[in-house]
Formats: structure tokens, C-alpha cells, sequence
């Protein structure tokens, strides 16, 4: 299946799109082919400094824009980006694999995000403190400073837009750097927040070679705030590096979904959920259902509808109309999930479903892995791919310790019919979000973040804004 790929890969920097101009390129590959479809032009240093120089003039005129008037840019971004979605959408299936459904909710997910962000902005409050007559005492939020995001190749255009809107809304001038894998489709946010009237210095867009960017840029006295979403390691390095200037940061990081399932939920509607979920975006979500610990009632009934399900799983080209399932994203995913299934099986899981990679592009097949013992490296790491584990438990409290047993914490999901367990698993599971008896748990007006080693600070919602603001406080007498 053929689709012309009409994508600007270009930087914008100082107001102005740059294109190849001897700078060195990254070869853009279709995931579902293997095959180099564009090169990239990749940010220089000096290309860095002037963006840092612009990002503070940005910074100077947009923190004292009107909020009214940042609404309103903002909104405008949200309809050029439904405008233009399908243009968009089709740049994320060449450049990502995702079936070209998925593409589309996530451009349209991303647009809702301008939207809440145009209103919540004006939601900046402070307040009086009481005083004795004369005296006032004031918390105000003001915008943090010129902001640094980093963002992953599995959502490209919603996690870029999740940064850029919060970050636009509270005030502050952006330099974006999305992943060097999807550029098209990030490309072609930027030109609708552009196009929609952002002042030029304000929204910035580079490439480049990930550790350079990362270090010149947060190295810079002008950046104040960074904000990173991608792997635990990559975090922690980024971390580090913003301790030398005691910047504020926002890290979403990994996880590895625990999914406990109880005797009485309603098991037929239960796996018409998950097994789709499970295999959404390949299983490259941050949140993806992961872990299924499953009750013993209903443990070999759970196993055998999820093996089922997962047989009708349809994998192919993310343009073909039928297809559930497109290609990993890159050729580290394939060769990172054939390793932890190789581990798995050996130390005695039983594969179900798949178990194999395809013979083109980065394809792997939907896998179940039942039994799954938890000495197998992938019941520790997180396997960001399509593979679900499946083990049994007893109890509640077993369940609970199971769930909670590793160092990460980002969502955990629980299905259950029963009305007092489900108050008892919002209390007890260790993760920035819980799911009961669903998935919508990334939504704009709700945080969403990690505990334990998947981060911290929060993304969505005024918790987002506030991210991108400092308090300040007024004494006067
Ligand atoms: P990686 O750790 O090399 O990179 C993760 C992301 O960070 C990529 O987008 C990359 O461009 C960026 N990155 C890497 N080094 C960087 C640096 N020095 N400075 C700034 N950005 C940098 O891994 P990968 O192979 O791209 O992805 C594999 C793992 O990353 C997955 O197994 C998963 O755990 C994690 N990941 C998480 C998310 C998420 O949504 N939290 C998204 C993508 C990847």
C-alpha cells in the first residue's frame, strides 16, 4: 500500500523554516517497509544558540500577552489542527506504523488539548492572604521561563502537543525537540501553531542528535524549565543534567501496567476490552496494559478468550483499513521484544499467541505468554511492545503486592463488579493513575504522571499548567 509522504522536514528557528543547507541528515524510515523515505536536516550548535537567543525574546513578549489573546491563538491552533488532521494523521501512520484510525484519534486528541488549554489558562489564580487593614499579602503564578520539551516517537503529535499547549497556555516561549523518527507529522503541528498566530521566537522547533540538543540546551542559563517524556534511563540522564541549574522538570517516564482481574467481573465484556488495548499502537504506550494477574476462578477461562481474541488480532500496513495492528516503530523494538519473549519461554512461560517477528519491516506478532514466572526479565522491564503476560493470584492482598512489587508506578488497571473492592484498589495501587473497568485515563482535564521511578510532576489538567508557572509571594504593608 502506497501513500505519498508530503512532508516540510524542516527546522524552525528565529522565525524562520531551515531546510537541508549542508546541515547533516537523519534518514526517516517507514516502519512498515524498512525502507528511507526522507532525510532530516539535524540542528547545528550554532543553529541551538540561536534558537536559545530567540526563545528569550519570545519569552519577553509572550509572558505579558494577554491571556485572553494566548486563548485565543491557542484555539485557533485547535481548529487548524482539525483542518488539517487527515493531512497529519497520514504523516503519522508513513512515519510510525499505527493504523491510520489510531493516527486519526490521536490528532484529534491533540486538538482537544489546544481547546482545554485555551480556557484553563485563565485559570493562573492566586490569592489574598488576610492582613490587618493597609496590609496586603499576595500569591500570584507567573510563567516559569523558556521551556525545553522533549518528546518520543510513539505518540509524536499528542505528547508534543501535551507540552506545547500547557506551555503556551501558562505563558512561557517553547523550544520543542520531538523525536528524530516521526518528523512530518510534528512538523505539521508546529506550522498550525504558527500559522495560528503564535509570535515566531515563541514556538521553535528543532532536531537533532538527542544527547547534544539535550546538553547544549539545558545547559543554557535561558531554559528554566524541562519537560521529557521516554525511558527511565534517558529521564534520569536529563535529570542530572538540569541539577546544574536547579531547573524545573516534568519527567513522564515508563511503566509497566499492572492489570489485576477479579473472579466476579464481567469476563466476556473485560476481554473485548483489554485484548484491543493490549495491542493498540503495538503495545507503545507508556500505559499499556501489561501485567494480567488474573483470579483463579477465572484464570483458564481469561487465558483461553485472550488467546481467541488475540488470533483475530489483523497485523499489517496501518493504511489498510483492516488492519488492528501495525509495525513496531523502529528496528530496536523487534529485536528488543524477540529477546524478552526468547528469555520468557525459556525460563518456562507458554506462548499462546505469536512469538515471532514478521518478514518485512519491523513487524511482530500480537503475543500471549501465560505462567509468565516473575524471574523472566520481562516481568521486570518494561517490554513496550505487543506482548501480554498473564499470571494467576489468590487473594486481594496478593494481588496488590503483585501489582505493586516493582519500582515503577504509572497507571494500574483493575476489573471488578464489586463496589467496595474497587475503593479499596484506588487506595492501594502505587501509579500516578488507576483505571477500574476502563482505560480512558489520558484525558485532557485530568492529570496524568508517574510515581516511584515513572517520574513526576503532571501533564493535563490545571496540574499541567501549573507546571509551567512559579508562585510568587507579595508582602505589603
Ligand atoms: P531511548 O531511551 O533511547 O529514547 C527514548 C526517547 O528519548 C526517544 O524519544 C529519544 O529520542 C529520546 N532521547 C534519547 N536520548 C536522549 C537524550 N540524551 N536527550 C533527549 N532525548 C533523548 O529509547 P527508545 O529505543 O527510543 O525507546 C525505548 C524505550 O523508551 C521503551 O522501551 C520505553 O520504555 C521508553 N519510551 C517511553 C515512552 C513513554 O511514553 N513514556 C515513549 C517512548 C519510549
Amino acid at each position: 500500500m502506497t501513500h505519498s509522504y508530503d512532508a516540510d522536514l524542516n527546522l524552525f528557528i528565529n522565525g524562520s523554516w531551515r531546510t537541508g543547507e549542508g546541515r547533516d541528515e537523519h534518514a526517516v524510515v517507514n516502519p512498515a517497509t524498512g525502507a528511507a523515505i526522507a532525510g532530516l536536516p539535524l540542528a547545528t550548535p550554532a543553529d541551538l544558540e540561536e534558537a536559545l537567543a530567540a526563545s528569550a525574546q519570545g519569552f519577553a513578549i509572550w509572558s505579558k500577552t494577554d491571556v485572553e489573546a494566548r486563548g485565543a491563538i491557542l484555539r485557533k491552533a485547535a481548529g487548524l489542527i482539525r483542518d488539517r488532521a487527515e493531512h497529519i494523521a497520514t504523516l503519522l501512520t508513513t512515519e510510525q506504523g499505527k493504523p491510520l484510525v489510531e493516527a486519526r484519534g490521536e490528532v484529534a486528541s491533540s486538538a482537544a488539548l489546544f481547546d482545554y488549554y485555551a480556557e484553563e489558562a485563565k485559570r493562573a489564580y492566586g490569592r489574598v492572604l488576610v492582613r490587618p487593614t493597609g496590609q496586603r499579602s499576595m500569591v500570584i503564578k507567573q510563567p516559569v521561563g523558556p521551556t525545553a520539551t522533549f518528546t518520543p516517537w510513539n505518540f509524536p503529535v499528542y505528547l508534543m502537543a501535551k507540552k506545547l499547549s500547557a506551555a503556551l497556555a501558562a505563558g512561557c516561549s517553547v523550544i520543542a525537540k520531538p523525536p528524530e523518527e516521526t518528523p512530518g507529522c510534528t512538523s505539521a503541528l508546529m506550522r498550525c501553531v504558527i500559522d495560528a498566530g503564535v509570535p515566531a521566537n515563541v514556538a521553535q522547533l528543532v532536531y537533532g542528535v538527542p544527547d547534544m540538543v539535550s546538553r547544549h540546551l539545558i545547559a543554557s542559563p535561558i531554559i528554566r524549565k524541562i519537560s521529557f517524556t521516554g525511558s527511565i534511563p534517558v529521564g534520569k540522564h536529563l535529570m542530572r543534567l538540569a541539577a546544574d541549574g536547579a531547573k524545573r522538570i516534568t519527567m513522564e517516564l515508563g511503566g509497566h501496567a499492572p492489570v489485576l482481574i477479579f473472579d466476579d467481573c464481567d469476563l466476556d465484556k473485560t476481554l473485548d476490552m483489554v485484548v484491543p488495548q493490549k495491542f493498540r499502537n503495538a503495545g507503545q504506550v507508556c500505559v499499556s496494559p501489561t501485567r494480567f494477574y488474573v483470579q483463579q476462578g477465572v484464570y483458564d477461562r481469561f487465558v483461553a478468550g485472550f488467546a481467541e481474541r488475540t488470533h483475530k488480532v489483523s497485523v499489517g500496513d496501518g493504511f489498510n483499513p483492516d488492519t488492528n495492528m501495525g509495525p513496531l516503530a523502529n528496528a530496536r523494538r523487534p529485536d528488543a521484544i524477540e529477546a524478552l519473549v526468547e528469555d520468557a519461554k525459556t525460563k518456562g512461560a507458554r506462548v499462546l499467541a505469536g512469538g515471532a517477528r514478521g518478514n518485512k519491516g519491523y513487524f511482530y506478532q500480537p503475543t500471549v505468554l501465560a505462567d509468565v514466572p516473575l524471574e523472566a526479565n520481562v516481568m521486570s522491564n518494561e517490554p513496550f511492545g505487543p506482548l501480554a503476560l498473564i499470571r494467576p493470584f489468590g487473594s486481594f492482598d496478593e494481588a496488590i503486592e503483585q501489582a505493586n512489587r516493582l519500582p515503577y508506578g504509572l497507571a494500574a488497571f483493575a476489573f471488578t463488579e464489586n463496589g467496595r473492592q474497587a475503593n479499596q484498589l484506588g487506595d492501594a495501587l502505587e501509579s500516578g493513575m488507576v483505571g477500574i473497568n476502563t482505560f480512558a485515563i489520558s484525558v485532557p482535564d485530568a492529570p496524568f504522571g508517574g510515581v516511584k521511578e515513572s517520574g513526576f510532576g503532571s501533564e493535563g489538567g490545571p496540574e499541567g499548567l501549573d507546571s509551567y508557572l512559579v508562585t510568587k509571594a507579595i508582602h505589603q504593608a
